[in-house]
C-alpha cells in the first residue's frame, strides 16, 4: 500500500492540475467572450405607411412596409443595451392606419430569447425618440435605465397638433420606468455615445457605437429611416423642423469610417450592414 501511495497522490495532484487548468481555460474563454463587443439587429415585425412619410415630398400614394429594427448592443464592459423597443401592440385607433405584420418569432421577447436574454437582463434602453414605433415595448424593461433627450420626453407629453398622432402616452408613460434625461451629446457607457439629431422630432438622437475594429456603427434612428435619406440627403416626411433634419443628416454623414444602420429600411439586413 505504502509503495502505491505516491502514485495515488500523484494521480490526485494530476487530476487537480487538470481541473485547475480546465478552470483557467474556461474562465479565460468566458472572459474573452465577455470582452467582445456584439451588435445584433432585432425585429419587431413591420408596419405599413405611405412612403411620403419616410421621404419628404416623394412617393405619395406608394405604400412602404417599414421594418421595425431595435438594435441590441452587448458591450465590452458587460452592458446589455437595447436601442428602441419597436411598436408593440398598437391600439385600434393606430393599427387601422398603420397595419402591423409580425411573425411569431418576431416579438421582441422571442428575439431576445434567441440571444439567450430576457427583457429583465437589459440594463440600458436608449429611445432614439418617443414616436409609437420606437417605444412600443418600453413597459417590458423595468430593470433598465432609459436614456432619452430631455426635450423629447417633455414634448411627448404635450405634442403639438401636427405630431400628436405619432405619440402614444401609455407607451412611454409607464409606472416604474426609470427615465434618465440628457441634453445633447452624451456617453452612455463605454463604446456607446448619443448624438443629437433633431428634426424628425424635437429631441431625436442617434447612437454611435465604437467598434473594436475601429469602425463607427451609427444607428440613425428616424434621422434617416431608410438608406436614401442619408445617401441622397432626402429628409424624412414626418418633421418637427425640416432645416434641423437636414443638418442632422449632414452631421451623421460627417462621421468617419461609419457603418450606418437605418431604423426602417426593409432592404438592409444585419448581414449586409455589419
Ligand atoms: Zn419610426
Amino acid at each position: 500500500m505504502r509503495a502505491s501511495e505516491p502514485y495515488w497522490v500523484e494521480n490526485v495532484l494530476k487530476a487537480l492540475r487538470m481541473k485547475s487548468y480546465l478552470f483557467v481555460s474556461v474562465s479565460r474563454r468566458a472572459m474573452e467572450a465577455k470582452n467582445e463587443l456584439n451588435l445584433s439587429l432585432l425585429y419587431d415585425g413591420s408596419f405599413s405607411l405611405d412612403k411620403s412619410l419616410v421621404v419628404y415630398m416623394k412617393y405619395m400614394g406608394e405604400v412602404y412596409e417599414a421594418a421595425l429594427k431595435p438594435l441590441l448592443i452587448l458591450t465590452d464592459g458587460g452592458e446589455k443595451v437595447l436601442v428602441d423597443t419597436g411598436i408593440g401592440e398598437l391600439p385600434e385607433s393606430h393599427s387601422r392606419l398603420f397595419p402591423v405584420k409580425r411573425k411569431a418569432d418576431e416579438t421582441l421577447k422571442a428575439q431576445l430569447m434567441k440571444h439567450g436574454l430576457k427583457p429583465s437582463d437589459i440594463n440600458i434602453v436608449i429611445n432614439t425618440h418617443l414616436h409609437f414605433d420606437h417605444c412600443g415595448n418600453n413597459k417590458l424593461f423595468k430593470n433598465a435605465r432609459f436614456v432619452v433627450q430631455k426635450d423629447e420626453l417633455n414634448y411627448a407629453y404635450q405634442p403639438e397638433r401636427f405630431q400628436q398622432a405619432a405619440y402614444i402616452r401609455e407607451f412611454f408613460d409607464v409606472k416604474g420606468l426609470n427615465y434618465e434625461t440628457v441634453r445633447g451629446r452624451f456617453q452612455v457607457c463605454e463604446n456607446v455615445t448619443l448624438i443629437p439629431t433633431p428634426g424628425h422630432t424635437v429631441g431625436h438622437q442617434s447612437v454611435l457605437v465604437k467598434g473594436d475594429n475601429a469602425r463607427n456603427y451609427v444607428y440613425c434612428g428616424d434621422a434617416a429611416p431608410i438608406r436614401e435619406n442619408l445617401e441622397r440627403r432626402n429628409i424624412p416626411g414626418i418633421l418637427y423642423n425640416a432645416h434641423k433634419a437636414l443638418e442632422s443628416i449632414d452631421r451623421l454623414r460627417r462621421i468617419k469610417d461609419a457603418v450606418y444602420i437605418y431604423s426602417h429600411d426593409n432592404q438592409q439586413t444585419f448581414a449586409s450592414s455589419l
